[in-house]
């Protein structure tokens, strides 16, 4: 298995996509950190199925959760692999976005990638060797009514996933990032009819993604049949953004 015991976390890990990676990943062989913010039964359920790894609560939009998290994961091993994927979404019109609004989407989806990233860095720079994934979003490619603060945060991953592939690409550490389109998951659920027929209607594939078909692109990164491929970013979309 081509990820035989090497460490990794992935953030938001309880739920929808993050679930599915941490499941693709344990079958690669890692050894997972199931991260959540608050869904606790979910994550220990998740690891219960494992038989290893760990569930670690922490909100990654503060340094205090990010830092014990990453803490957490150390204790298991070196962090070899992070998976960026924890995400919020608060849509409305920009005209009656609060800052509130627009503060939590950047804190929890850019601050977390950045804080996580940072977090793992020193460590993964010693040792020359890691792999990190941040899940962005077809959103911040093409722009999307009413998500003006969610397509900003992830458009700022897709420009830090490309500076730090830069940055750390000497030291043999691999920063590249998934951009799922429409994807069932409870993110997604809430949506009124409307709006998810229409998105049906111009995905090529004419259907939503489901999480276990963009978990294996992230597992593929991870691996070593993408050691040569840094600072990328994959739309996982039906087609959407081709
Ligand atoms: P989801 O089902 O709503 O799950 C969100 C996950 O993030 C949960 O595990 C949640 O933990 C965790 N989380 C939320 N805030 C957190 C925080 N402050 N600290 C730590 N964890 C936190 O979402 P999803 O649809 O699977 O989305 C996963 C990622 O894919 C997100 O980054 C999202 O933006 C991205 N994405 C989704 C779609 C889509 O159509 N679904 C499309 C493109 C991109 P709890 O379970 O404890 O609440």
């Amino acid at each position: 298995m081509e990820l035989e015991g090497k460490v990794a976390i992935v953030t938001g890990g309880s739920r929808g996509i993050g679930r599915a990676i941490a499941r693709e990943l344990h079958a690669a062989g890692a050894v997972v950190v199931v991260n959540y913010a608050t869904r606790v039964a979910e994550a220990e359920a998740l690891i219960a199925e494992f038989g290893r790894g760990r569930a670690v609560q922490a909100d990654v939009s503060t340094t205090e959760g990010c830092e014990a998290l990453h803490k957490a994961a150390c204790e298991l091993g070196d962090v070899e692999i992070l998976v960026n994927n924890a995400g919020v979404t608060d849509d409305t019109l920009m005209m009656r976005m609060s800052d509130d609004q627009w503060d939590r989407v950047l804190d929890v989806n850019a601050g977390g990638a950045f804080r996580m990233s940072r977090a793992v860095l020193y460590g993964m720079v010693r040792r020359r060797s890691g792999a990190i994934v941040n899940i962005v979003s077809v959103s911040a490619l093409r722009g999307n009514a009413g998500q003006v603060n969610y397509a900003a945060s992830k458009a700022a991953v897709v420009a830090m996933t490309r500076s730090l592939s830069k940055e750390v690409a000497k030291r043999n550490i691999r920063v590249n990032a998934v951009a799922p389109g429409f994807i069932d998951t409870d993110m997604t659920k809430g949506l009124p009819d409307a709006v998810i027929e229409g998105a049906n209607a111009a995905i090529p594939m004419q259907r939503m993604g489901k999480p276990e078909e963009v978990a294996p692109i992230v597992r593929f990164l991870c691996g070593p049949g993408a050691l040569y491929i840094t600072g990328q970013v994959i739309p996982v979309d039906g087609g959407l953004s081709a």
